[in-house]
């Protein structure tokens, strides 16, 4: 054995007396009747007082009768203990001399020293483990932007409330539509805003018998209520949508438009009507939610068997366009517009057709709402911006000088590459701008995307033309003719159908005519069927339209065959 393994014992025990004395855990040394004998510096600094203050006081400070009842159990409860088994452990907030509460874990110990017992106590300040166990219990069950509880928290709330409720319980789930739209537009920090500036509103609405609100994240939020009819809610829910047509304003520079809109959807599901529990619930109020998306987002469903048979293709949907846009499954076919008096091919409507791999030629009413559900619109208007392009370059080559027009959902113009793309676009092919027309319909820009004044104006001062689609059938029409800078007014084709028969279309057709010879605006009739609708609208003085009667929608081939016929009959 080697002298470096034995210590004298004086030395040891200075050492470990040292030790004591310096301690970063409060030490403190009790005789049998739990009177101060001694304690270290920790313990001095962490109670308040000082040693020769303490030394003779009970452990309590003060005589019993000033401590509360739960302290004089506690010391009846460590002396019991220490006789018994000389032992005694337990977490205990304590308040020091300057009233400030320490969270601490206590260990006593009984300690015989020459027959005589004294009661060790050993005091490790657990506030800041505390703090930091409390710190991550927030992080892990509330959402850190907006401190609203999270998607855990909210499924431990409702199924508490489940087991506990004799109301009506009902679960809404809610998404802010165009949210990645609005991510790009805004950059993150814009974002946040918006998501907090949202949390506030609702919470400024004190929506009754609104049990929880929670943030799942993004732009995920669900709410619970808990009341006696569950129709009650619906009244709730129409002030949320109310609340949504006031615009958000953003300081961002990025943003052109100053206001922004929140636009929700809103999937509703009901305890006990729809299901029994939890998980269930949530699916349900998930599939309405996806429902509304489905179909264009902005609105509210609650839960019914309807849903659950819409819903089961969408996910396959979903899918399905996701390839084909990856694929270019998506071709245009060319309706020509025609001038009404010499009957000569003016321009062409491309018009989307989905070439399914199994089920054949598709026309956009069954899928269109899915791609802006999907928020596709914008890979879609690429792909067929790039086929069109590429046409009238081929039509040119072949001496050909058209314009095409294309159809855009106003959710497009949001996208931050959009007017780039066009641009590039034209550039490489040498497309001159006035040969393409962009046609917006008026039911999309009811819902006020961003941006979508500014491209509009970025786009007419590059020379591309803009038509107002479905003129008439929107709320808003004579407003949007004022607000944007459309060239030609689209008539839609519910004007056209009687219009040689049916005395108001006549007028309202005839009204629009004169509205745009004073707006200086081009009109063009959709869906001219037959000759005496032609006819009505040469009287009328409409110069331009399309429809049946002259052409269907065609294949590129086949509109360029009908070029070359014109061509050679000239
Ligand atoms: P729209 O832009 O108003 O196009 C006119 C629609 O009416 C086309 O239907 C066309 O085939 C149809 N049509 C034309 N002439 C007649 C007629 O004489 N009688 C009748 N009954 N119908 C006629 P389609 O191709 O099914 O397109 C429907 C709608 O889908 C379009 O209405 C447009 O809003 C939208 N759409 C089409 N292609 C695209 C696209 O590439 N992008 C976007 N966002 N929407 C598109
Ligand atoms: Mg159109
Ligand atoms: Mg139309």
């Amino acid at each position: 054995m080697s002298n470096f393994d034995i210590i004298p014992v004086s030395i040891k025990q200075q050492l470990m007396c040292t030790l004591c004395e310096e301690f970063e855990d409060a030490i403190f040394i009790l005789d049998s009747n739990l009177r101060y004998l001694a304690v270290n510096a920790s313990y001095e600094l962490m109670i308040g007082y000082k040693e020769t203050f303490l030394i003779g006081r009970p452990l309590g400070i003060y005589a019993a009768e000033f401590l509360s009842e739960e302290e004089q159990l506690i010391l009846k409860d460590i002396s019991k203990n220490l006789n018994e088994h000389g032992f005694y452990e337990l977490d205990f907030s304590m308040v020091n001399r300057y009233g400030q509460p320490i969270d601490c874990h206590v260990t006593y110990r009984k300690i015989y020293v020459e027959q005589v017992a004294y009661h060790v106590g050993m005091v490790r300040d657990m506030s800041s483990i505390i703090k930091d166990q409390k710190q991550v219990a927030h992080l892990l069950n509330y959402d850190q932007l907006t401190g609203l509880p999270n998607r855990k928290v909210f499924l431990s709330q409702t199924s508490d409330m489940l087991l506990d409720s004799y109301q009506e319980v009902v679960l809404v789930r809610l998404n802010i539509d165009r949210y990645r739209n609005l991510a790009s537009l805004l950059g993150p920090d814009g974002v946040n805003d918006l998501i907090k500036n949202f949390v506030k509103e609702v919470e400024k609405l004190k929506l009754d018998d609104l049990r929880s609100f929670s943030h799942f994240g993004g732009d995920d939020f669900a709410l619970l209520f808990e009341v006696k009819d569950a129709n009650l809610v619906r009244l709730q829910l129409d002030a949320l949508m109310q609340m949504c047509e006031r615009p958000f304003f953003t300081n961002n520079t990025h943003a052109t438009d100053a206001n922004i809109y929140y636009h929700v959807s809103v999937g509703v599901s009901c305890f006990p009507t729809d299901d029994n529990e939890v998980t269930g619930l949530l699916t349900k109020a998930e599939k309405a939610l996806q429902y509304v998306k489905q179909q264009g987002g902005d609105d509210i469903r609650w839960y019914d068997e309807a849903i659950e048979n819409a819903t089961a293709g969408s996910l396959e949907l979903e899918s399905e366009l996701r390839t084909a846009t990856i694929e270019g499954e998506f071709v245009p076919y060319y309706q020509p517009k025609f001038d009404l008096v010499t009957g000569a091919i003016t321009g062409f409507e491309a018009l989307v057709r989905w070439q399914h791999p199994t089920r054949g030629l598709l026309k956009p009413i069954h899928f269109i709402n899915a791609i802006i559900a999907h928020k596709l619109s914008f890979d879609l208007f690429a792909q067929m911006a790039i086929q069109i392009v590429k046409q009238l370059s081929a039509w040119q080559q072949q001496g050909f000088h058209q314009h095409i027009c294309i159809n855009a959902d106003a959710a497009e113009f949001s996208h931050p590459d959009f007017f780039d793309m066009v641009s590039t676009l034209l550039a490489q092919h040498k497309i001159s701008a006035q040969q393409l027309h962009i046609e917006v319909t008026e039911s999309s820009l009811i819902q006020r995307h961003d941006n979508v004044k500014k491209q509009l104006n970025s786009l007419r001062e590059l020379g591309v033309r803009l038509a107002l689609d479905d003129f008439g059938t929107g709320y808003a029409s004579l407003s949007y003719l004022q607000e944007y800078p459309f060239d030609f007014i689209k008539i839609d084709k519910s004007f056209i159908s009687n219009i040689d028969t049916d005395r108001t279309q006549h007028a309202i057709v005839k009204a629009i005519l004169d509205l745009a010879i004073a707006l200086e605006m081009q009109v063009v009739a959709e869906g001219i069927e037959t000759e005496q609708q032609r006819d009505a609208l040469l009287v009328m003085g409409c110069k331009n339209g399309q429809g049946y009667w002259f052409s269907k929608p065609v294949a590129a081939n086949v509109a360029t065959e009908m070029l070359i016929k014109q061509n050679a009959s000239k």
